[in-house]
């Protein structure tokens, strides 16, 4: 096992699977089956999850709704996703705790950087929900900001293409991937692989990044174990 302590991100349009919105049970399903086989090598891990399949605060602000009214919803929405996780790896026979950065205890622990750390030492995924807890922050961010605070040794970054490309793979059949990347590269690149705001964070605190293929069966035992899976990006 290369690497001990893991931040999975995962966004929340993953979670639609081939839906236009909401949930897909099955693709939930499929990913606690994935992090069950690392927590089953005793990996311990971390989980944060965006809540784009359900609300976005630009997308409210693009309407005319306040942004900052927005972002709370947007933020809410990871709460759901969170528990929906978390129903879903519980129903795998994993132990889980669901901290929030917005505090709603009937729901979920608030977020305590001490207990998280324990939870995950007692073999336990933490799941982070409500992002930073602060608009004008994205769930990349929050991904960031957790996996600096509680020591991860890596943020793996599930998306649905199979690492970063030298432009969209989905819309250019040329597109040529990379199989590993420095920060500087990025810059100079003008790649995306995080919003600016989580991309500086992880640099300036020497945090790795993988950008892997979350839907393909295996891949994240395969990274967990260090094989050239995705793209790295580091110093
Ligand atoms: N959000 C926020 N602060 C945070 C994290 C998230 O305000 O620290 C809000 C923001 O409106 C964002 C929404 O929550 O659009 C959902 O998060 P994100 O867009 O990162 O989800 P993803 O794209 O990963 O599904």
């Amino acid at each position: 096992m290369k690497y001990k302590r893991i931040l999975l991100k995962l966004s929340g349009e993953a979670l639609m699977g081939n839906r236009q919105y909401g949930i897909d049970n099955d693709r939930l399903k499929a990913y606690a089956a994935e992090i069950k086989k690392v927590v089953d090598m005793g990996c311990e891990v971390a989980i944060v999850i965006g809540g784009g399949n359900i609300f976005r605060g630009l997308a409210g602000a693009a309407k005319g709704m306040d942004r900052v009214q927005g972002d709370y919803m947007g933020m809410l929405a990871t709460v759901i996703n969170g528990m929906a996780l978390q129903g879903a790896l519980e129903d795998a026979g994993i132990h889980t705790r669901l901290q929030s950065a917005i505090e709603m205890d009937k729901v979920a622990e608030p977020f305590i950087k001490r207990k998280a750390t324990r939870h995950l030492e007692k073999g336990r995924v933490v799941i982070f929900g409500a992002g930073t807890g602060n608009p004008y922050f994205t769930t990349d961010t929050a991904a960031t900001l957790r996996a600096i605070e509680i020591g991860a040794d890596v943020i793996l970054k599930g998306t649905r293409v199979d690492g970063i490309y030298d432009s969209d793979p989905e819309k250019n059949a040329d597109a040529v991937k990379f199989n590993s990347l420095t920060f500087d590269e990025v810059y100079a690149k003008d790649l995306k692989v995080m919003d600016m705001t989580a991309f500086t964070l992880s640099h300036e605190n020497k945090l790795p990044i993988i950008v892997f293929d979350m839907n393909r069966e295996g891949n994240l035992k395969r990274v967990v174990e260090g094989e050239k899976v995705g793209t790295l990006v580091g110093l």
